[in-house]
């Protein structure tokens, strides 16, 4: 009888001791031009295979689709959700001044706040 653990550890191998994020922290990255959302349920350990550094390995469980997990790099992991899902935009916000929509950082410069800097 072998726990899940011990299987990713034969599969992937060892816990990494030391990683950017941690088994069972959800992240968001980046896979075949899709960006995903999952749960880290494994962190392989650097290691050097047949003379090639290998970095660490992100076995990660898919939202948006089950089977086989996915085996995600630190360069894949998107590291500010906001930014990444595919929106260029910056966050509208409703203005205290004129009532309107302005990007968070428009608004002061809004024309009808009474301190706006020029
Ligand atoms: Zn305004």
């Amino acid at each position: 009888m072998t726990t899940l653990d011990e299987q990713f550890e034969d599969l992937y191998g060892p816990l990494a001791p030391f990683s950017d994020f941690k088994k069972g922290e959800r992240i968001t990255y980046r896979s075949e031009g899709q960006t995903c959302t999952g749960t880290i349920l494994w962190v392989a350990t650097a290691t050097r295979i047949a003379g090639r550094d290998v970095p660490v390995q992100y076995i990660v469980e898919c939202d948006q689709q089950s089977g086989f997990p996915d085996v995600v790099y630190l360069g894949d992991i998107v590291m500010d959700p906001n930014v990444s899902v595919g929106q260029e935009e910056p966050a509208m916000v409703k203005c205290p001044y004129c009532g309107g929509m302005h990007n968070a950082d428009q608004v002061k410069f809004c024309p009808n706040n009474p301190s706006r800097e020029i």
